[in-house]
């Protein structure tokens, strides 16, 4: 039987899709492919599929496309030649690129399907059989592949179900609970944090009005708001890319909310530091500064030749905001050999990196990075109300919301610690018994 390039494709042992010719249709008295036992004459014959046998003995399942698939691949195959100044043909794959970031489909498909209402049970059937059968496709598989869909199903069923028999959770069923929970608990924490930020910006400025697209900063105050600025852009770029499945970049952002918060912590803890780094950078705008020739990060005063050195890294913020909380170097060291992995891929960080995580075995990485977000997010609240020009009632509504957050954040940690051992989850703990300790 001769199949031609338009009417069907057939999927690759190696993945990605391409057009094939000659392979024979298997007889009706040969074993069923399909695994039934029986012979295909009598079994997966009737279907709306085909058993395809090549020169080699290979076996493809042939599956007759919609018209709205070949449709897509009729643009696939245009892109290639476009590209490639030539038709596909022989071994050529159409999707390239979904072949080489197949580590991400399984996650990406469940995310979408789920977005889009595909009730749990049937996600978890796709996520073990790898179908996702529905009253139109039904009848381009095999009553083996449907039973093995089916068990799926009525596995999911029994594993959510089970705790109300012993009273105990199972693993699947923690993880869908926390992910639920976290889910609701990110998207009203983002709010809340944004609220809390802008106001305390808003009712501690001085008497101008906030600009915020032109932050002024000329002295420590305006500096402590232009971080918290800061903080609420970066917390929206991170519930962006959640929401997008951007684990990596959200990682990286959740970087820079460390390094906001590190810069909080010490200016707050350490005005000489930022009178020696910041202020030359102020005048530099105001033209009582200028840059030393060929440094990016020298300064000289004019009036008395002063030279000062303006650069902060992180690694000196952490350290110095270490001498009064042990455990800000600690995270400093976590997150930055555990999360860099995922922005420079190191050698040592590539398996992590390659590696497909398991949608109903493990936590899901990106809400992971929304709760460190939260968390960076929300420890400068208990850092800005030690400054002296918060008032009494901004100081209370501040705190009432901070202090709401470790309660919750702490609920998550307990569960989180019960499903999975990561080093973060002790060190953010570490960090809520300081404020603790430090706020009573
Ligand atoms: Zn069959």
């Amino acid at each position: 039987m001769l199949i031609s390039d338009e009417e069907y494709m057939l999927l690759s042992a190696n993945g990605g899709f391409h057009l094939e010719r000659n392979k024979t249709l298997i007889s009706d008295y040969e074993k069923c492919p399909c695994g039934s036992g029986k012979l295909y004459g009598i079994c997966c014959e009737i279907k709306d599929f085909e058993w395809l046998k090549d020169d080699k003995g290979t076996i493809y399942k042939n599956v007759k496309l919609s018209d709205e698939t070949m449709n897509g691949l009729k643009v696939v195959k245009e892109q290639f030649k476009e590209t490639f100044g030539r038709d596909p043909k022989g071994e050529d794959k159409l999707f390239y690129s979904v072949a080489i970031k197949q580590f991400n489909f399984l996650n990406d498909f469940i995310r979408i399907c789920r977005e889009a209402g595909v009730e749990e049970r049937y996600l978890y059937a796709y996520y073990c059989t790898g179908l996702l059968v529905t009253e139109e496709n039904k009848e381009r598989i095999s009553d083996r592949e449907y039973d093995e869909w089916e068990e799926a199903v009525f596995e999911f069923e029994n594993l959510t179900n089970e705790g109300s028999i012993d009273n105990r959770i199972n693993i699947v069923q923690a993880i869908l609970l926390v992910e639920e929970g976290l889910t609701i608990f990110l998207e009203k924490a983002f709010e809340q944090l944004e609220l809390g930020l802008s106001k305390f910006i808003l009712d501690s400025k001085n008497a101008q009005v906030l600009e915020v697209d032109s932050f002024q900063v000329c002295d420590h105050k305006s500096f402590i708001e232009y971080c918290l600025y800061k903080i609420i852009k970066n917390m929206d770029s991170v519930s962006l890319l959640i929401s997008n499945g951007h684990k990596e970049n959200a990682l990286a952002v959740v970087r820079f909310l460390y390094d906001i918060y590190l810069n909080i912590f010490v200016y707050i803890s350490d005005y000489k530091l930022f009178e020696e780094k910041i202020l030359p950078l102020i005048g530099l705008e105001l033209g009582t500064h200028v840059r030393v020739n060929g440094s990016k990060h020298k300064i000289e005063e004019l009036a008395t030749e002063k030279k000062t050195y303006t650069k902060v890294s992180i690694i000196e913020l952490a350290k110095q905001a270490g001498k009064q909380n042990p455990t800000a170097m600690k995270m400093y060291d976590s997150l930055f050999s555990e999360l860099s992995g995922y922005v420079h891929v190191s050698v040592l960080m590539s398996d992590k990196y390659f590696s497909e995580n398991d949608p109903y075995y493990e936590l899901n990485e990106e809400l992971l990075a929304g709760l460190l977000a939260v968390f960076f997010a929300y420890l400068p609240l208990y850092e800005i109300i030690k400054l002296d020009h918060v008032t009494l009632e901004l100081k209370r509504d501040i705190l009432f919301l901070a202090n709401r957050l470790t309660e919750q954040i702490r609920r998550f940690l307990v569960t989180l610690k019960g499903i999975e051992e990561n080093p973060v989850f002790d060190l953010m703990e570490e960090m809520l018994n300081y404020y603790e300790k430090t706020a009573s």
